[in-house]
């Protein structure tokens, strides 16, 4: 396996796959959790309820206590004590106060009521009452002498519609005498007087309170002025009203509701984690793509060191051969001489052509060259390098030809530009077949003056293309290729181009050429 594949492999199975455990986890859990967000939230909310109902039952036990208090004290008859006169004035809820002994509960014994026409009417309910009811005052007795007191409704069907309810509590007085103290409660002037304004100290703008009848069904009182039983029902938590089982109360979150605050956050934890993951991936795969450079790179490396040895070492050996042979004074004859001196010079050509190459590649990488840029008229230019090269061209059975387009002046650095254009040139002629043809072109695109070098030689493919300008990137296929090289011209000339603040491209076919163009900026 290539070494890249087996990195990205490992980098899958480090990062990815843990996180796409996780990320199918934590998916597959989140409708779990949201439950169990929304159960302990549901909890919260009937303990506020709980705590509703724990209120009521107070007042009424504070209303009993005063009762028996108020009573105890009285010696008339007839009068109301002044406790349970301030009692029925100021709760209209409370329409009758009773106490009834329990050796004869089907008759009222005290009986306090503000509303005198009413009275009989309230007498012969409450009797009604007592009466239904015998088996649970019994029970109630019994609970009482064990030490518990209970406060509960008494049931009675009387055969109106007027919705009183009677609700008693058993209580001790003397020791060993017990009586039924209680109470004709309009329950829903109770839930409106006193338990709504708890509802509202509860509410606090946070939550939205209410209590409902449940036959028929309807609002009895809510926090919330424009509140509807249908909403009530939709979003609300409810809980019994221990006092009256006919009510209930509900609860709910002001604005938005506990389920749709469930789905946005299961909807925000869905997006961060599908975020993350697409994060996570796109890290992966830059992470890949560098190390994938990386040791791309390493590997043009030890390709270069070798590449080089080899470039260096052929003339190395051909001029310490040939030296030596003429040192020797062996060779006699002129013409030979001539010969042997003239592959010594090209031999020490090349060798400083290849030493330049790296110690110009190294400088530019390093930023250590500086470019001086001017005013360069880009066919002169040309033109002269040509004049220079054009031994070397024909030499190697090249010709060329040249179309300019006229007045071309670029920005430039004129070591640089000739530098770059050598490369090419050299290129072109190390890269040609049998087709020994060099075309150039020069031309104004846009904001830029180019060059373009094209040659008629072995191509470059498309995926080549895309690595050729690496730092010692060679293309490993074909024996041409193969010949000679150090991989540095072309990211040498890429390097000056980015430098100048211009650019290179290439557009190339495998087997027919390759054109390399120079965009310089426009004077
Ligand atoms: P070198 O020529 O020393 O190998 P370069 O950086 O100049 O290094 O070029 C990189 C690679 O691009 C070369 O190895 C060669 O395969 C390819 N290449 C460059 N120019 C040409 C061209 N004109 N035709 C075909 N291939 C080319």
């Amino acid at each position: 396996m290539k070494s890249t594949h087996r990195i990205g492999l490992l980098l899958a199975l480090v990062f990815l796959l843990p996180a796409m455990f996780f990320s199918v986890y934590e998916i597959s859990s989140l409708n779990k959790n949201e439950e169990m967000i929304q159960d302990i939230y549901n909890k919260q909310l009937e303990a506020l309820l709980f705590s509703v109902n724990q209120y009521a039952d107070d007042v009424l036990g504070n209303w009993i206590s005063r009762t028996e208090t108020g009573v105890d004290a009285i010696t008339s008859e007839a009068e109301i004590p002044s406790r349970i006169n301030d009692l029925l004035t100021y709760n209209s809820s409370l329409r009758t106060v009773f106490l009834s002994d329990t050796t004869a509960i089907t008759s009222v014994q005290r009986f306090f009521s503000l509303d005198t026409s009413t009275v009989q009417n309230q007498r012969n309910k409450i009797d009604s009452a007592l009466l239904q009811n015998k088996s649970l005052i019994e029970e109630l007795i019994r609970y009482k002498k064990s030490g518990f007191q209970k406060v509960v409704v008494l049931p009675y069907s009387w055969g109106d519609d007027n919705n009183l309810q009677c609700i008693g509590v058993i209580s001790e007085n003397p020791p060993g005498h017990f009586r039924v103290t209680g109470f004709l409660i309009e329950p829903e002037s109770f839930i409106q007087e006193v338990v709504g304004p708890k509802l509202q100290g509860i509410s606090r703008d946070q939550f939205i309170l209410s209590t409902s009848r449940k036959q028929p069904a309807g609002i009895v009182y809510s926090t919330w002025s424009r509140d509807t039983f249908s909403l009530v029902q939709a979003e609300s938590v409810a809980k019994d009203f221990w006092l009256f089982p006919d009510y209930t109360f509900s609860i709910r979150t002001q604005g938005t509701s506990l389920k749709q605050i469930a789905q946005e956050r299961a909807n925000i934890n869905m997006a961060m984690l599908i975020s993350l993951n697409i994060i996570l991936v796109i890290a992966v795969i830059l992470v890949f793509q560098n190390v994938k450079k990386e040791v791309q790179l390493a590997q043009n490396k030890s390709d270069f060191v070798s590449n080089v040895s080899h470039e260096i070492r052929t003339p190395l050996a051909l001029i310490s051969m040939f030296a030596e042979t003429l040192e020797m004074g062996r060779v006699t004859s002129e013409e030979k001489k001539r010969e042997y001196y003239s592959i010594i010079s090209k031999e020490t050509l090349r060798l400083t052509g290849i030493v330049n190459k790296i110690l110009n590649f190294s400088q530019t990488e390093a930023n250590k060259k500086t470019l001086r840029i001017e005013r360069i008229d880009l066919n002169k230019e040309l033109t002269s390098i040509l004049n220079t090269y054009d031994f070397h061209l024909t030499n190697k059975g090249f010709t060329h030809t040249v179309s300019q387009r006229p007045n071309v002046f670029i920005r430039g650095d004129k070591e640089a530009f000739t530098e770059s254009i050598i490369n090419l040139i050299d290129n072109a002629i190390k890269y040609s077949g049998d087709t020994k043809r060099i075309e150039l072109i020069t031309g104004v695109e846009g904001v830029h003056g180019f060059v373009t070098i094209t040659d008629f030689g072995i191509g470059i493919s498309k995926t080549d293309q895309k690595h050729i300008f690496d730092k010692f990137y060679r293309v490993s296929t074909g024996d041409l290729a193969k010949s000679r090289g150090t991989g540095l011209g072309l990211s040498l000339v890429k390097q000056l181009m980015d430098a100048q603040k211009g650019k290179i491209s290439v557009s190339s076919d495998p087997g027919k050429g390759s054109s390399f163009t120079l965009f310089f900026p426009l004077e």
